[in-house]
């Protein structure tokens, strides 16, 4: 069985972000991941999901927040039923873009306890027409946008295989086929 290690308590203060990743734009402190969806003047929609940039992600094995090429070990984030099912909908990670990304994601850090949930009025509140937010993935928003926060995990691989997930109807990393390196909880315990 692999090791599942809580992570330490973060500590106080905004989040640092390591030179390897100063090149990437910054909205309000936070690095915006590639795979943000935006609206049509550049502005990032934290918590919602570039279908297209998510499953071009998973097929071209990119990094979900750099968008640069993964190199091994891969680091992937997935809930205790992902973990069941060896899938999860989250395209990989660098080592580097995971560590910042646990710790600035409210969702993994376990700093908020519900998703936000989309607001129905977003793209009036936005000024923007109603297909703006058109492309989000509908299943990958389900998922992440579950009645309550879940644990997250992290799980080093060797690389992983792009696989349909029928039960979510969307595009899914599948390690099946080769154990994880190890895998660590994220969500800190309540
Ligand atoms: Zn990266």
């Amino acid at each position: 069985m692999p090791e599942t290690t809580p992570l330490p308590a973060d500590p106080p203060g905004p989040i640092a972000i390591p030179a390897s990743l100063s090149h990437l734009p910054v909205v309000a402190g936070l690095i915006v991941p590639w795979i943000t969806l935006q609206t049509p003047d550049g502005r990032p929609l934290f918590g919602s999901i570039d279908a297209g940039r998510r499953e071009w992600c998973l097929w071209q094995s990119r990094c979900q927040i750099c968008a640069a090429a993964l190199e091994h070990p891969t680091v992937l984030f997935a809930r205790e039923q992902d973990l069941l099912r060896r899938r999860t909908a989250e395209p990989g990670l660098h080592p580097w873009c995971a560590h910042y990304c646990a710790r600035a994601c409210p969702m993994l850090a376990g700093r908020q306890r519900h998703y936000r949930r989309t607001d129905p009025d977003l793209p009036a509140l936005l000024g923007l027409p109603q297909e703006a937010i058109r492309r989000e993935d509908p299943a990958h928003t389900a998922a992440r946008q579950a009645a309550s926060a879940q644990t997250w995990f992290t799980v080093w691989v060797r690389g992983y295989r792009p696989v349909w997930d029928h039960a979510t109807d969307a595009l899914a990393a599948s390690f099946a086929d080769r154990p994880p390196l190890r895998v660590r909880r994220l969500t800190p315990l309540t």
